[in-house]
């Protein structure tokens, strides 16, 4: 096979990117915890209630502008409007699949980026899966993604605006949002303070509420934000994309692994599990002829035996400007049985919304191209 990254752009400098980040993005009020937003309004010599007010109606009622707030003082209304935007994302389009079931949305950042966002509705939860960063620098073979480039990361405000849009969304089908997954564009942890900060935010029991059991952080394998994630006050669920047993095929397909190779990947793993307690997912993108041979199942069920874990097998979406493939399912189901049969908990997950372009980075990836057309319509 022809090498699975030739094609990528060097990793861009994260630091640059962080340093661009902070100096154009405008801020809004979905940025601030709570006891930001009360040293804020205290400079205004406002009470601490009103602070807990604002929350409730951003947290609770999923309030969409001020003028929502009623049972704030119309002047204290118009002067907060003035100031600080509730949020600074945009939303471009909706799209929906699975009848209804899944909702992919699109949104504009302030200064004129594409992100996207998906809600799934299950019978028993709903779970948003959400963006981090426009672009990723990791640079997956097989992701949309990561073709090109990070261009930067999410302040904790676009990624709780996200959030908070996926349940209004689910609030008006009758549902609640219960889950939130850190899945969608970008690597969470080379975004490790804004990605907390919006932890922080929705975890606050003032507001949303979310318990960090209901939070899942999805890496690449960042090893030493993993142990820094072992060490955080909140337990959050930790999912490892692992898609390679080895490092001869995983360097090819998560090319970070060049510089946290699986063994240090895995020994990070099991100090998160011995500090936490909590069991660590596995996600494995199963693409045709690349790493859904019996032997590499048996290879992986001996590089996490003993662990407390449980692996995600995810059969690929394809992306069409890539060139790998999504195996049948007889294929699918022998992989998973190898693993199931070594006692490695195993499911398959097949991706929502295959015909919106669920795969992540897709749907910006094609409105991009459309943009960049003439003539670019709708999307769709
Ligand atoms: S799969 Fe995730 S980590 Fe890899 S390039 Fe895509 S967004 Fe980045």
């Amino acid at each position: 096979m022809e090498s699975a990254t030739q094609a990528r752009p060097k990793t861009p400098n994260i630091v640059l990117a962080k340093r661009q980040t902070r100096a154009k993005r405008p801020l809004g009020l979905y940025d601030l915890t709570l006891p930001e937003l009360e040293a804020r309004l205290g400079k205004k010599r406002l009470p601490t209630y009103r602070a807990r007010q604002i929350w409730g109606w951003l947290y609770r009622q999923f309030a969409p502008d001020y003028a929502a707030m009623t049972t704030l003082p119309v002047e204290l209304r118009a002067d907060l409007s003035a100031e600080l935007p509730i949020s600074t994302m945009e939303t471009v389009q909706i799209r929906s699949a699975d009848d209804g079931e899944t909702l992919k949305t699109l949104y504009r950042t302030g200064d004129g980026e594409l992100v996207e966002t998906v809600l799934m509705l299950y019978p028993d939860r709903a779970t948003v899966c959400v963006s981090c960063q426009v672009g990723c620098a990791v640079g997956c073979a097989f992701c949309a993604t990561g073709l090109g480039g990070l261009t930067r990361n999410l302040s904790a405000g676009e990624m709780v605006a996200q959030v908070v849009g996926a349940a209004r969304q689910a609030r008006e089908r009758g549902r609640s949002l219960t889950n939130l997954v850190m899945m969608g564009m970008g690597e969470p942890l080379h975004n490790y303070a804004e990605t907390m900060k919006m932890v922080a935010i929705l975890h606050d029991p003032a507001g949303m509420n979310l318990g960090a059991r209901r939070i899942t952080i999805s890496t690449s394998g960042v090893v030493p934000r993993i142990d820094a994630l072992a060490g955080e006050p909140w337990p959050v669920n930790l999912a490892v994309s692992l898609h390679a047993p080895t490092d001869a095929l995983r360097d090819q397909l998560v090319p970070i692994n060049r510089r946290y190779p699986v063994t240090e990947l895995m020994a990070a793993c099991s100090r998160y599990i011995e500090r936490t307690g909590r069991r660590v997912s596995f996600e494995y993108a199963l693409m045709r002829g690349i790493n859904d041979a019996d032997a590499t199942a048996r290879e992986l069920a001996v590089l996490l035996r003993g662990e407390l874990c449980h692996v995600n097998i995810i059969p690929l979406n394809p992306v069409d400007v890539l060139p790998y493939e999504r195996p049948d399912a007889v294929g699918i189901e022998r992989f998973a049985g190898i693993l199931r049969e070594a006692g490695i908990p195993t499911t398959v997950r097949y991706s929502r919304g295959l015909e919106i372009d669920a795969a992540c980075g897709q749907l910006r990836a094609k409105a991009e191209r459309l943009a960049s057309q003439p003539s670019a319509g709708p999307i769709g």
